[in-house]
């Protein structure tokens, strides 16, 4: 499944699509850790023909899985992605940087339209997802993390560590872990 929509019907201003557009083999990195979008995950996308541009917008809340920054498990949660981009209908993606462009927010990435009138969504979902995903995931509000001494996992059991004092060496040590842990996933 491609992330791709076929604008060749749109010929008239007003003019629209919705499709319903598979995401689920995007996949990226987020601070050593792999993030992995639930199987069947899809997305809301509708274009309009905008006159001179093409006014996209896609919604949708894909479930994700990664990495506890605690623990370590597997972490699931959901995104909420809501955005809207005018793409120019007579260039290949990429604005004009003359005049006001000071004033104006980031736009984003600017899905590119081919000569067979082919949009690439998959970029720019991309980069969405990568903004949609908080800077602390954790498996559970409550979860107990690993113990800073010994690595324990406390929600499964405590141990005897005295973690009041602990050298700020180990502190270090859930981080080693989580490396490895990575380390290992990588194919
Ligand atoms: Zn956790
Ligand atoms: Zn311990």
């Amino acid at each position: 499944m491609t992330m791709k929509m076929h604008l060749g019907s749109l010929d008239e201003l007003g003019d629209h699509i919705c499709r319903e557009i598979s995401i689920d083999s995007i996949q990226f990195v987020r601070r050593n850790s792999q993030v992995t979008l639930d199987e069947g995950t899809t997305l809301s996308i509708e274009v309009f023909h905008g006159g001179d541009h093409w006014a996209v917008t896609g919604k949708g809340t894909p479930r994700i899985t990664t990495v506890c920054d605690r623990c370590l498990k597997p972490a699931h949660l959901e995104l909420s992605i809501d955005f809207s981009v005018e793409v120019p209908r007579n260039s290949s993606g990429k604005r004009d940087d003359t005049g006001d462009d000071q004033q104006k927010q980031d736009p984003g990435t600017i899905p590119e339209v081919d000569y067979e009138h082919i949009m690439d969504l998959k970029p720019r979902i991309r980069e969405e997802l990568i903004l949609a995903v908080p800077v602390k995931v954790l498996c559970s509000d409550e979860c107990q993390g690993l113990c800073p001494v010994c690595g324990q996992d406390l929600n499964v059991a405590e141990c005897d560590c005295d973690t009041e004092f602990v050298d700020p060496r180990l502190n270090s040590l859930a981080e080693l872990k989580k490396e490895m842990l990575s380390d290992s996933e990588k194919q």
